[in-house]
């Protein structure tokens, strides 16, 4: 079966589950207003039972199940920031980069989650994550403190440092958890490759990060959601928080953008068919349309490798019948899903 891809701006051919530019003959033709590649989300959680279906967090059904709602969504493709289990780095799937468990001291964060990591066992830890597949690493370094309720960072900068040189050897990234001032610094002086959330982030802080090429994966809708909507165990770091998602961050994300900071559209733990939101989000916090949309496709997919629309690219796309930048609830309703030449949904 081919199929011949014409939008307002762009015409290509799919056969044999690849793009090409090539008319090619007895193909059927499907109209739309835009075509993409599918959205990516930067930031999700595949081992969770995300959409409340009553599958066990960490299997492999649920990471499957995960995946076949992110298709129907649109989303062609996630980068997978920390699990309860392997099973999203197991699953081998090249639509789902992975990193494999979340990092941290036993007794912090979220312990249901995480692979209990004292500072002593950080670097070692690293190593056995990339040894079994991992691609990227995440290291979650700072929380609401079991003792006192404060935001307080989890390792030294030495231990992160060795720790992400470790995941470089192996040929991995490193995204880090931060939810304060303090710990967006550790990461950009111990060289992350990912700041995750980045709540209180300074603008200063986000020059460096545009000289290092250290990419933000903001995760607003989740993260402004958490801070606005409930009383937190530390009140002076909930009143800096919501200073900043109330007002700072209108002015931090487009200074990111306007300095070439690469910016990721991530859900974290927002169900798959949801994510268009985060984009929505992103274009409301000041990013222009454009760049908002970029966040989940273009300038998502270049960060992390992934085939964008080209000559012979696996032919993942999704059609929408207007366009997502004048419209991001567009992205809510797309026209058709295809993966690798297949139609998964069409309208
Ligand atoms: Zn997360």
């Amino acid at each position: 079966m081919a199929f011949h891809i014409r939008t307002d701006d762009a015409e290509f051919w799919v056969r044999d589950g690849r793009i090409t530019f090539s008319p090619q003959e007895g193909a059927e033709t499907r109209s739309a207003a835009c075509a993409i590649a599918g959205l990516v989300d930067c930031h999700a959680h595949s081992t969770f039972d995300l959409s409340d279906r009553g599958l066990a967090p960490g299997s492999a059904a649920v990471v499957t199940a995960n995946l076949a709602d992110y298709f129907a969504a649109g989303v062609t493709a996630c980068r997978d920031t920390g699990g309860v289990s392997m099973a999203a780095v197991d699953a081998h799937d090249p639509r789902l980069i992975a990193a494999g468990r979340f990092l941290a001291p036993p007794g912090r964060y979220i312990t249901s989650w995480t692979l209990p990591t004292t500072a002593a066992e950080l670097v070692d830890a690293v190593g056995a994550q990339v040894r079994s597949g991992a691609t990227w690493v995440k290291i979650v370094d700072d929380w609401f403190s079991p003792e006192n309720g404060r935001v307080e960072q989890h390792y030294e900068p030495a231990v992160l440092a060795a720790a992400v040189d470790a995941a470089h050897r192996g040929g991995a990234r490193v995204a880090m958890h931060c939810m304060d001032t303090a710990s967006v610094e550790a990461g950009l002086q111990c060289g992350v490759d990912s700041i995750e959330h980045g709540c209180n982030i300074q603008p200063e802080q986000i020059e460096r990060m545009a000289a290092a090429r250290v990419a933000w994966c903001p995760t607003v809708t989740l993260v402004s959601g958490f801070m606005l909507g409930q009383e937190l165990p530390d009140p002076q770091y909930q009143e800096r928080a919501r200073r900043f998602y109330l007002e700072e961050l209108y002015a931090l994300l487009p200074l990111a953008a306007a300095r070439g900071v690469t910016i990721l559209a991530g859900s974290d733990t927002i169900p798959p068919a949801e994510f268009w939101r985060e984009i929505a989000n992103l274009h409301r916090y000041g990013l222009d349309a454009q760049t908002a949309l970029a966040s989940a496709t273009s300038a998502a997919r270049a960060y992390l490798g992934l085939p964008d629309i080209g000559e012979g690219s696996p032919a993942d796309v999704v059609l929408y019948d207007a366009d997502p930048r004048l419209d991001p609830d567009v992205l809510s309703r797309p026209a058709l899903v295809m993966i690798a030449g297949e139609v998964l949904s069409a309208r």
